[in-house]
């Protein structure tokens, strides 16, 4: 089969590899549907290994890794233990925990120090088949799309970070980074009814965020708010950005962090003891997210139909990332490998 495989920082291939084996009676082999490509993928492609272990770029055991966190696809093949039908379409939660430590127990499974993602630390769906424990997949009605599927797994991103605070009805919320984290936060708000301003220093983007229905501004207007929201969400990891959150939020208030950056905050506990901010980190998602997040796409909840895609055949996959390398501020579109006529009719 075809897979997109990460083998080392600029280095990614679109290798031939064996269709792996469903070897555990408790997995399933899925042939893909459709898998998103972000700004992670990005980001490991550019600057990686980030969340790719160690084992895939030194030692002996070197070995490529498939890349693809956001996928859904069809099931082919299943194991004695699980149980799905052959031809199921099914979301997967790409977040694989032990189930068994403390944080396991407790529901906070995006907290299991054992958790292994696939697509970063295992293999993903940027191939035309991939085996997943049966326990990650949700089962979908055969009428979903599979591109709108796909979405699941941001989605769930945006809800975990929702779920970080007690926001009350009546709380006043920015957004800072208008991708597609950002806007789905954004649509989550919308439903909850919530005010919301977005801040993006990409003109592209504000344009789209602002077709979609959204008050956005600049980035550049940002510094001019003054404690002005009850809550801050910080999705782009950048330092400048984080800073403008803090100041844009009001005494008591929350400010969360989604974005990732390996770079330094440059923040004086001060700024934050001054004005008595929260600030809270939130790391992907639980199960309990990504089913919340199926089910707002399935039940139409979430619409993101709006979403202007970039469609690759997997065979392409690789012009994706060549393509943002080459104009990195004129992507606005969300990329995705789609396989449309993979193993339909079982
Ligand atoms: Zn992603
Ligand atoms: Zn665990």
């Amino acid at each position: 089969m075809l897979a997109l495989r990460w083998h080392g920082r600029r280095d990614i291939r679109l290798d031939i590899v064996d269709i792996p084996a469903v070897d555990r009676p408790i997995d399933v082999l899925l042939a893909v549907e459709a898998c998103g490509i972000c700004g992670t993928d990005i980001e490991e492609w550019r600057e990686g290994p980030i969340a790719i272990p160690a084992e895939f770029v030194q030692g002996e055991a070197q070995r490529a890794l498939v890349l693809g966190h956001e996928f859904c696809g069809r099931v082919i093949d299943a194991g004695r233990d699980a149980p799905f039908e052959r031809g199921q379409l099914v979301a997967v939660e790409v977040n694989i925990p032990c189930g068994s430590c403390a944080a396991c127990r407790d529901q906070r499974s995006n907290n299991c120090p054992s958790v292994v993602a696939l697509g970063l630390q295992d293999n993903g769906g940027l191939a035309e088949f991939v085996v997943v424990p049966a326990s990650s997949c949700i089962a979908v009605a055969e009428s979903v799309d599979p591109r709108v599927l796909a979405f699941a797994e941001p989605l769930a991103v945006a809800v975990h970070a929702v779920s970080r605070i007690n926001l009350q009805p009546r709380d006043s919320i920015a957004i800072f980074g208008a991708g597609a984290i950002g806007l789905l936060l954004a649509l989550l708000f919308r439903n909850s009814g919530h005010s919301v301003t977005l801040v993006e220093c990409l003109a592209a983007r504000r344009e789209l965020a602002s077709q979609l229905g959204f008050h956005v501004i600049d980035t550049e207007l940002a510094g001019q708010k003054r404690a002005e929201f009850d809550a801050c969400f910080e999705a782009t990891g950048n330092p400048s950005a984080i800073s403008d959150a803090v100041d844009a939020t009001r005494p008591g208030g929350s400010v969360v962090l989604l974005g990732v950056s390996t770079r330094d905050l440059g923040l004086s506990a001060w700024r934050l003891v001054e004005g008595e901010l929260s600030l809270i980190a939130s790391k992907s998602h639980t199960m309990k997210d990504f089913a919340e997040a199926v089910e707002a796409l399935v039940s139409g909840a979430i619409d993101v139909s709006a979403f202007p895609l970039e469609l690759f055949p997997l065979e392409d996959a690789l012009l994706a990332f060549a393509g943002v390398m080459a104009q990195p501020d004129a992507y606005v579109k969300r990329m995705m490998v789609a396989l449309p006529l993979m193993g339909t009719n079982g």
